[in-house]
């Protein structure tokens, strides 16, 4: 119904091809980061244009529809969640105010559990550093009570901003407690984005009760235990403390939805097993309000080089004068152009673009033994919500998807983009965690390419402070026990700012990405033993682990 009410989308222009070429990603790409597309986020009219696009696509190219009821699509049963603006922690005779002295971290988006956490009489009582696994109180002293807890160490040994490995860890050591808060919300790059509105699933697809999650000042830490964290010993108890937080949920604005099509295998046995190949179809939305593009970006360029993942910092009087004439070289190009749109062209714009060439290609092709099966997710910046729907109610048999290869973030990687960057340089993350035989199909693949990638294995190793094994979709298959891949070209200044647009892509490396990916996919599909899981399988139940 809702698709009859909306202004039409633009196809890819007529000249896409079947095989894979930068001028395609590029035409597909000005399409799925247009403003028209609203900034994708899940939920709202932007993302469901984006469905539709991919669907109309996934059509024509005469893909077989593998989602709901002989459909190209998956509707998974988002709701909005946000916390109650009323929400407040009293501490002896302190009141702690949402936003401001803790934001609530979980069950915000992965679950639907209670939506009040009215506790009257909590004890606060301290569990040491966040993801501190040397460090596990008592069952009985944690039993109903709030464990607060110093922010978790990164790699570097200095207390870090990231807290969803740490946080999980808290949660799974003291199931029995009624909440765990962490002293980092300081940390934080941007505090305020923990006001914006979250997603949930109104189904809970994990059974993840638990205690509830909360990131504390370190201020808000030394009232709810009576002094500082770093004079105290783990176990040690602080003020009764009376918890009066409340999440209200409201209907999603557009069905949220995972996009799932097909290309049949011939072989008579293996046609029934799936290599699954992904990315995400949603982005962030719009801003509160507007920002002048050229300024942010000259100003992102010097003090935040990984965007909305560097922590703001203030200029220094050098700085700023770098800032500036960056900022008015860009002046003299064109006149200052507001921005409020995440246009979001490299996340995940780049693999759902190069997700579509893949498809073209593949159904231009002979048909391999085993069937592919290309999904793009939805939700995947409200916490890997349609991915996880998707595992959890696979539209085929689960155990016969054999991989799954992700691509998020694969548009840039040029060496001004990132440090690590340049031509070459391809992330792969996840590869040898499950089965080192799909480690060694990529390394083969690679190999027989006239220009091999240089595979950079450094975000794989474990611990990494930037836990990106666990921060995109490929996670939910893996959590299966489906052995993945995830491939990216790097974080840069404009992610998830509202500068990450279509003009700044690699269009080249890209595509080149995307033809890597399609031979990986094509000798996947047609080796005759699926890649068998070596490593030991995750609890699908607990926490994920850089
Ligand atoms: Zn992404």
């Amino acid at each position: 119904m809702l698709a009859a009410c909306l202004p039409g989308v633009r196809g890819a222009r007529p000249g896409t091809t079947p095989a894979i070429t930068p001028s395609d990603v590029r035409s597909r790409i000005y399409v799925i980061a247009d403003d028209s597309m609203l900034g994708r986020q899940s939920g709202t009219v932007g993302n469901f244009k984006m469905t539709e696009y991919l669907g109309r696509e996934a059509a024509r190219m005469g893909l077989e529809p593998a989602g709901d009821r002989g459909t190209y699509f998956q509707v998974v049963p988002m709701v909005m969640r946000r916390p109650d603006s009323s929400s407040r922690l009293i501490a002896g005779t302190d009141t702690l105010g949402i936003f401001k002295d803790f934001v609530p971290f979980r069950p915000t988006s992965t679950a639907r559990v209670g939506t009040r956490i009215d506790i009257a009489g909590l004890q606060a009582v301290f569990g040491g550093r966040a993801g501190d696994t040397t460090v596990v109180l008592d069952k009985a002293l944690v039993a109903g009570k709030l464990v607060v807890l110093d922010a978790p160490l990164g790699s570097n040994g200095q207390p870090t901003a990231t807290y969803t490995t740490a946080g999980g860890t808290e949660a799974m050591k003291y199931p029995g407690a009624a909440g765990i808060a962490i002293a980092s919300l300081d940390l934080q790059s941007s505090p305020q984005s923990f006001q914006r509105q979250g997603s949930g699933i109104s189904e809970s697809v994990v059974s993840s009760r638990g205690p509830g999650g909360i990131l504390i000042t370190t201020l808000a830490a030394r009232k709810l235990m009576g002094r500082d964290l770093g004079g105290l010993n783990p176990g040690a108890t602080g003020l009764p403390v009376e918890s009066r937080i409340g999440f209200v949920d409201s209907a999603v604005k557009a069905p949220a939805r995972n996009v799932v099509a097909m290309r049949r295998g011939t072989d008579p046995f293996l046609s029934s097993e799936y290599v699954a190949v992904g990315a995400h179809s949603d982005h962030i939305g719009v801003a509160s309000g507007p920002v002048e593009h050229d300024s942010l970006r000259a100003f992102n360029r010097v003090m935040r080089p990984e965007g909305n993942q560097t922590r703001a910092a203030t200029p220094t009087a050098a700085q700023w004068r770098t800032i500036l004439s960056l900022r008015d070289s860009l002046r003299k190009i064109r006149p200052p152009r507001m921005d409020s749109i995440f246009n979001g062209a490299d996340d995940d714009g780049s693999g759902s673009t190069a997700l579509l060439e893949i498809a073209e290609q593949f159904a231009s092709q002979p048909r391999g033994r085993r069937s592919i099966l290309f999904v793009w997710h939805t939700g995947e910046e409200s916490g890997l919500l349609g991915s996880m729907y998707f595992t959890g109610h696979t539209t085929v048999p689960r155990d016969k998807i054999v991989a799954q290869v992700n691509m998020d973030m694969v548009g840039r990687g040029r060496k001004e983009d990132t440090p690590t960057g340049g031509p070459l340089n391809l992330q792969a993350i996840g590869m040898r965690r499950l089965s080192t035989e799909l480690g060694d199909v990529v390394d083969s693949v690679n190999g027989a390419r006239t220009v091999p990638w240089e595979i950079d294995l450094s975000f794989d190793a474990p611990g990494h402070a930037q836990n990106r094994y666990c921060r995109s979709d490929h996670q939910n298959y893996a959590r299966h026990g489906i052995p993945i891949v995830y491939f990216s070209r790097g974080y840069h200044q404009d992610y998830h700012v509202v500068t990450d647009e279509a003009e700044y892509i690699d269009y080249d490396a890209l595509s080149r990405v995307a033809g890597f990916v399609h031979d990986v996919v094509a000798a996947l599909a047609n080796r005759t033993d699926r890649p068998r899981v070596n490593r030991p399988r995750p609890n699908p139940l607990s926490p994920c682990r850089q």
